[in-house]
């Protein structure tokens, strides 16, 4: 996250941005990462840079996979855990329970960002 933030600021710098509107994220469902932690970290590490008070939008890749044996491409089956909103998902394929290649869900990447032009 601090990685993707420092990546942002180093390319805006390029160009003369007045300011950020919004700040659009991708990412994948493998990642792990809570949203809401996201904004909070956002929120304190883009204190006294250009990125400062802009909005976050965090969009959600599915995962998905590709199997290694029976050539099944497509989601993947989750556990849904009972104490967490969070599901767990299995990475095996869910025809032949064989390998699997990821082939989405582990994407944390910039999608756009909305600048106020000078
Ligand atoms: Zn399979």
């Amino acid at each position: 996250m601090s990685d993707l933030i420092s990546a942002i600021i180093k390319k805006l710098e390029e160009y003369s941005v007045e300011a950020v509107e919004e700040v659009t994220l991708v990412i994948g469902d493998l990642t792990n990462l809570g949203e809401e932690q996201m904004e909070f970290a956002y929120e304190i590490m883009t204190r006294e840079t250009k990125l400062e008070g802009s909005k976050l939008t965090i969009e959600h890749e599915k995962i998905n996979v590709r199997c290694k044996s029976c050539g099944y491409s497509g989601g993947v089956e989750e556990i849904k855990s009972d104490c967490t909103c969070h599901s767990v998902p299995i990475l095996s394929c869910p025809k032949c329970k064989g390998d699997v290649i990821v082939t989405a869900g582990q994407s944390c990447m910039v999608k756009n960002i909305r600048i106020v032009e000078t």
